[in-house]
């Protein structure tokens, strides 16, 4: 029986979707005005795991992450939506491109990123500014019902109308209302200062934004047509209805969505909607780096480029580049509720230690074998149990090192990759096949032959010579033929 720990009622709970065997997942995906740090893409890998895992379960997945390209203001974080720049303005200004531009470059970074960290693709992945429409008419449901007002500057949530707003935070909504921890409040007609924007007019701190759509029958005394832009949290609301319906099973997010846009996301559904919005709410912690905050200004919020293209030092002081598999492997060994602390110390041994998973993995031969029930069993429990990824990880090294059949032992953990994602089925046992070294997965050989293609080439024989010796002592031969190098791996 899966269990999944809800924020919403902070429990461990058994998980009963809404239709029998499918799951309705959304999950918040990135404001694309940036490359997305590796502390992001780890909450995208956390949600990976927990989809493969559902999966995995038997379970019929629709999974949706959205991209947000418009109203993404930079003081959303701190607890007030309507004070900042859009991000996506700031974005197209720093680089003298449009707003759609900034989105599609950086969604195609992004997408590269988690391609190369095996994060499987989403069955939608919409445009916040292809839902307008869809926002426009939830807030018009949200005015009907007096949920919201207008005022000359934008459209707001009456945060005192929604009895339940804080469940979700466990916060007291009558400090909210005093106004104890709230930023500036730039528009006077605001009733709280809790109240969030579901749409800007195009006026005062906006008059110059670059992205606005006609809002028709909501009307404001200082712009025609309703003129401007959806706030951010109306957007995830009305794109998770939209693509999944009015009530979904899942809806994921860093915790930092908690205190504010999770818990606007609630109000403004089950206002408009009338039922309630989602039935499991799950977070994910952060990643720190040398025990802190990851923080741009101090140099530490890497991209993953900035990862692989860091080389590190293995053993006889070679040095060869991080792999985004590296990476991969670092996240599997914490759980996606724990924080993780990330140094390039700790990275390398997730290297070291995944060469050695894959390389055992590769060693085993090819033959069809069967499944090893008990650990599969085994594994399943790990992961029903809240998605406890890094003991099936251990689970799977367990087996690796066990006394079952080698052909069993592949035919299990080929079935556990679905979860982990290692990509190891591709992965060839190279027995005494006779490869090009471009085809060979272990990256630390391929750099040695690499330097050795290099000597060999400056007629540094000697050199050539130690290196082959180095390969040697990894257990796999060099040939040297008329078509190139060549190379297999040693009895
Ligand atoms: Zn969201």
């Amino acid at each position: 029986m899966l269990k999944i720990y809800n924020t919403l009622t902070k429990k461990l709970e058994s998980f009963k979707p809404i239709e029998d065997k499918k799951v309705r997942f959304y999950h918040c995906g990135p404001t694309v005005y940036w490359t997305q740090h590796i502390g992001n893409l780890r909450g995208m890998m956390m949600a990976d795991l927990i989809r493969r895992s559902l999966e995995y379960l038997g379970y019929d997945v629709n999974f949706v992450r959205n991209y947000t390209d418009v109203g993404h203001l930079t003081g959303d974080n701190l607890g007030d939506a309507d004070t900042g720049e859009d991000k996506m303005e700031k974005g197209a200004l720093r680089e003298g491109l449009t707003p759609d531009e900034i989105a599609d470059k950086y969604i195609r970074i992004f997408e590269n990123d988690t391609k190369a960290l095996n994060i499987e693709e989403p069955n939608k992945k919409p445009r916040a500014t292809q839902y307008v429409k869809q926002m426009q008419k939830m807030i018009t449901t949200l005015i009907e019902k007096s949920y919201a007002y207008v005022t000359p500057k934008a459209v707001y949530f009456d945060v005192s109308k929604f009895s339940n707003y804080n469940e979700l935070n466990h916060q007291n909504l009558e400090l909210n209302l005093s106004g104890a921890g709230t930023g500036d409040v730039s528009d006077a007609n605001k009733k709280h200062s809790v109240d969030f924007a579901l749409w800007f007019f195009k006026t005062g701190a906006h008059q110059n934004a670059l992205q606005t759509w006609e809002f028709l029958g909501v009307t404001s005394e200082e712009v025609e047509n309703g003129r401007g832009f959806p706030g951010w949290h109306i957007e995830c609301s009305a794109m998770s209805k939209a693509l999944l319906g009015d009530t979904i099973d899942i809806h994921m997010g860093g915790i930092e969505h908690i205190p504010v846009h999770h818990t606007n996301e609630i109000a403004q559904s089950e206002a408009s909607n009338g039922v309630k919005f989602v039935n499991y709410w799950l977070h994910n912690e952060h990643l720190n780096v040398n025990g802190k905050k990851m923080s741009k200004s101090e140099g530490t919020g890497y991209s993953l480029q900035e990862v692989v293209s860091k080389k590190v030092e293995i053993k006889n002081r070679m040095f060869v580049n991080f792999e985004p598999f590296d990476l991969r492997y670092f996240f599997l060994n914490s759980h996606y509720r724990s924080k993780q602390n990330f140094t390039w110390d700790a990275l390398k041994d997730a290297k070291i230690a995944r060469e050695n998973f894959d390389e055992r993995v590769w060693s085993l031969p090819e033959r069809k074998g069967n499944i090893v029930k008990s650990y599969k069993e085994k594994f399943i429990k790990a992961i029903e149990n809240d998605f406890n990824i890094p003991q099936g990880l251990a689970i799977a090294w367990e087996l690796l090192k066990s006394k079952e059949k080698e052909e069993d032992k592949r035919e299990t953990i080929l079935d556990f990759d679905k979860v982990l994602g290692l990509g190891l089925k591709g992965s060839q046992n190279i027995g005494r096949k006779i490869l090009e070294p471009k085809h060979l997965k272990n990256i630390k050989i391929r750099n040695l032959i690499k330097e050795r293609d290099e000597a060999r080439l400056n007629k540094d024989f000697r050199k050539s010579d130690e290196l082959r010796k180095l390969i040697e002592a990894e257990g796999y031969i060099v040939e040297d033929t008329k078509e190139g190098t060549k190379v297999y791996k040693k009895e």
